[in-house]
């Protein structure tokens, strides 16, 4: 049986997605990545792809690539116009599998005329629902010709997952994602769900609980593709990469000793200094602070009880001990007024250029304690309920959406005035 994995998107990373379900299904089937973001693809193109693969099975994605699942766009319009395309085109079975399946089977399978959807984590319930030959729709996230209640996968033990077969997508460079001295770079996971409940986060229903898989895995993926494919640097996309656990210091150890350069994504409040110099040591090269808002009460709301002095401390901490220090910003937050913009934008001037800041307004989406919040208690979410988000993207703030836009443009201008300044002295 042949099967392929066509992933849109705009960043060109690794969809580990689709190269975890790939590398277990190589055992049995012939199976081909095709990464249509990073050439570029056009429908054409994919579909002339399709005609010479002749697959038996096509698996797409409806978020942008791996790093866009719990910040995918809001409506399905790519991959439904690729997947109708495919459809018409070829007798191949197509199963969808990404955030909007998860959430909104029923309008997904519709909209798209898909065969199969796979709910929630999709890599052993893809790997297993294909090696039945699509035939056992028992397995835990499979949707579909009238199977409805199957729940959603979740990958209970990261063990499961195989040490990825990059040899699958060997002919593709992929961006070092925010590491702008190399050319290349890859992404790689070690631990996947957080043990915080903020309210805007869109992980309930996948990515949720806390997971890690086992160091020596991913030791192996790196030396991998350290040794045979040349990456010098790797974007860690776990969530709470800093959640601080034996198994996480075992793997900064590890680390230490391979001479790479990482990038990762951790909370201000669960850093200490000591941890900060373990990752130092480990190759960090830059860290994504989740920071949201400096306005206590904000944070209070987001249920993100984010000590603002702490998060000062580590930020200035992270930067002194020569880590690139980014951080995140979202505006139009519930009960935000012009006080609590003034106090985010005043403390990030007091930061004092050590902190480059990225900046969004926050969306409500569906499942989120947000959305809830906005909009009350749905089971069923469908496309007048994601549509509902996107036009109340930045409407729960106390200010205009004219003030929000003004302090976001301030608060950027004002950040790299000072990186500059601090450049150029
Ligand atoms: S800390 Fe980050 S990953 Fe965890 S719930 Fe909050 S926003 Fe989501």
């Amino acid at each position: 049986m042949k099967d392929i994995f066509p992933g849109p998107g705009k960043i060109s990373i690794q969809s580990l997605d689709f190269i975890y379900p790939a590398t277990l299904l190589t055992e049995t089937h012939d199976v081909e990545i095709y990464d249509a973001n990073i050439l570029d693809s056009s429908y054409e193109q994919i579909l002339e792809f399709v005609e010479r693969y002749s697959p038996d099975v096509t698996i797409l994605t409806t978020a942008p690539n791996y790093l866009f699942w719990r910040c995918c766009p809001l409506g399905i319009s790519t991959p439904k116009e690729l997947s109708l395309l495919i459809k018409k085109e070829s007798d191949t079975k197509l199963i969808l599998i990404g955030p909007h399946p998860t959430v909104s089977p029923e309008w997904v399978i519709n909209e798209c005329q898909a065969d199969f959807l796979i709910r929630g984590e999709p890599e052993i319930s893809l790997y297993e629902f294909i090696k039945s030959n699509l035939e056992d729709t028992n397995i835990k996230g499979v949707y579909g010709n009238g199977v409805t209640t199957n729940g959603i996968a979740v990958v209970d033990n990261l063990e499961d997952l195989p040490v990825c077969d990059y040899s699958l997508i060997k002919q593709y460079k992929y961006h070092a994602y925010l590491a702008k001295n190399y050319k290349t770079g890859a992404i790689i996971e070690f631990s996947r769900g957080c043990k915080f409940n903020c309210i805007f986060c869109f992980n309930q229903l996948f990515r949720n609980k806390y997971r890690a898989r086992p160091v020596c895995k991913v030791i192996e993926e790196i030396k991998l593709l350290k040794e045979k494919y040349g990456y010098q640097y790797f974007y860690f996309i776990d969530e709470l990469f800093n959640h601080d656990t034996p198994q996480f210091r075992l793997l900064l150890k590890e680390l230490k000793d391979l001479n790479i350069q990482i990038g990762c994504q951790c909370r201000p409040d669960i850093m200490n200094e000591d941890l900060l110099k373990e990752m130092k040591n480990a190759g960090c090269l830059i860290i994504e602070y989740g920071i949201e808002s400096f306005a206590k009460e904000i944070l209070y709301g987001l249920h993100k009880n984010i000590n603002v002095k702490k998060s000062k401390f580590i930020i200035e901490k992270t930067s002194e001990i020569g880590i690139i220090t980014r951080g995140f910003i979202l505006y139009g937050l519930p009960d935000e007024n012009i006080k609590s913009l003034e106090t985010t934008r005043r403390m990030v001037w007091a930061l004092n250029s050590k902190i480059f800041i990225g900046s969004n307004i926050v969306i409500p989406y569906p499942t989120t304690q947000l959305f809830k919040q906005v909009y009350g208690s749905k089971t069923e979410i469908g496309k007048s309920e994601w549509n509902y988000c996107s036009k109340n993207i930045g409407k729960l703030s106390h200010t205009h959406k004219f003030v929000i836009m003004l302090y976001r443009y301030i608060i950027h201008v004002q950040n790299r005035a000072k990186l500059l300044y601090k450049k150029y002295k």
